[in-house]
């Protein structure tokens, strides 16, 4: 039995991977985590007779300390406590935005095996994140359907000499606007953007999706997981979502990794790595699909992937800085107080305005972390 923990187990990936446990015999969940929605935490630590949990938010946890005999860590060091006292095997990161770059950082330090569903954490330290892997020997495997994809098809041709692989591609399925001009995206609302046509996912991610920024953000943290360069890295858009990624090989061929869009897949597969999951899903039928359409980028209507490019090149704090004023303007959208246009203005402005440092220790990252959360939220209210 391996030990498992999951962080951020009230989302949508912590809920999914819920799922998955019921048919997992290899696996024994020990500790949960969520940012503040108690109850269900509580029901969820219930179901799966888990006795430790750890809520950020400091009322929730009081609220659920009264109404639960098991131990609820909260405050500063709560992830650092429930990840060390659950001597897990496994981390499965789920928790959403640069909050859960720490527990990535902790768990890697102790050499444990992350799966990581929390993208921002390579965005944000992607250089920090590697290098600690690499020191202790931990293993990431990555979540995010792309990258999953790309780290089998990379996988696959271990062994080869450098160089075989010439390119990597991610497909992008385009989100809710897919199609629309720059002019025709300017009232877009609330819940046209959430209403994603291929995947159901958080409200953050699924708002990222709709600008392509999480595409942006998938490109570097493509760059950090496999140490591609940006030139070598490149989006495609595929309406389906059904090719999540593609290797270009020296010899012309290119593998591509297929199936129905559903995270149970990727997530499955990075809870039982090196075992291949048996799980009651549809297998393609390329003949009900018929035919599969890519495009490319339109730049103009979507300028966040763009700006997550040029911060990827600039590296440094840059990436932190685009995350930060990412997670700050997509916030303000979901509470209608500022534009989806207005997204991208956000970031760039916060972009312009920051001062870079190439430097990667996890205190400059806090700090250029709160530094650009302050300047977006300063040009939030200068548009205003
Ligand atoms: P979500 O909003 O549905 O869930 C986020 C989870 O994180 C919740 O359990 C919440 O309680 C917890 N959380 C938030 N802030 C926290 C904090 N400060 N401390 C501790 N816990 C906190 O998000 P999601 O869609 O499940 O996405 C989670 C991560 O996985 C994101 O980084 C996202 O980019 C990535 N991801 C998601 C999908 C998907 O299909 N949902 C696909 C690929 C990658
Ligand atoms: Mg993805």
């Amino acid at each position: 039995m391996r030990r498992l923990v999951i962080l951020g187990s009230t989302g949508s990936i912590g809920t999914q991977a819920l799922e998955l446990l019921a048919a997992a015999d290899d696996l024994e969940l020990v500790a949960l985590s969520a940012d503040r929605r108690w109850e269900e935490l509580i029901a969820q630590a219930s179901r799966h007779g888990v006795r430790r949990v750890a809520i950020a938010d400091e009322e929730s946890a009081e609220q659920a300390r009264a109404s639960w005999d098991g131990e609820v860590l909260s405050g500063p060091e709560a992830l650092a406590q429930l990840i060390l006292g659950a001597e897990p095997d496994l981390v499965l990161n789920a928790i959403v935005g640069s909050a859960g770059l720490a527990a990535t950082v902790i768990t890697l330090t102790e050499g444990i095996d992350l799966a990581l569903a929390n993208k921002e954490s390579l965005v944000v330290g992607g250089e920090l994140v590697i290098e600690l892997a690499a020191a202790t020997g931990a293993r990431l495997l990555p979540v995010d359907s792309e990258h999953s994809a790309l780290y089998q098809l990379i996988g696959s041709e271990k062994g080869q000499s450098p160089g075989t692989i010439e390119r990597l591609t991610l497909t992008a399925s385009g989100g809710p606007f897919r199609g629309r001009s720059r002019a025709e995206l300017e009232s877009v609302t609330v819940e046209e953007a959430l209403d994603h046509p291929t995947w159901k996912m958080g409200g953050k991610i699924s708002i990222d999706s709709a600008t392509l920024m999480n595409k942006g953000l998938e490109v570097i943290e493509a760059h950090q997981l496999f140490g591609t360069s940006y030139d070598d890295v490149e989006v495609v858009i595929h309406p389906q979502s059904v090719v999540h990624a593609m290797i270009s090989l020296s010899d012309g061929s290119s593998l591509a990794h297929l199936g129905y869009p559903d995270m149970k897949v990727p997530i499955a597969y990075a809870l039982h790595w090196p075992q291949r999951a048996k799980l009651e899903l549809p297998q393609l039928n390329l003949e009900q699909l018929g035919s599969l359409e890519f495009e490319a980028v339109d730049n103009d209507a979507f300028p966040c992937l763009g700006l997550a490019l040029a911060a990827g090149r600039a590296g440094g704090t840059a990436p932190c800085v685009l995350n930060a004023a990412n997670e700050v303007a997509v916030a303000a959208f979901l509470d209608r107080r500022c534009s989806f246009l207005q997204i991208a203005e956000v970031i760039e402005a916060t972009l312009a305005a920051a001062e870079i440092e190439q430097s990667y220790s996890f205190a400059t990252l806090i700090e250029a972390d709160r530094a650009a959360r302050g300047a977006a939220a300063a040009h939030l209210t200068a548009l205003a």
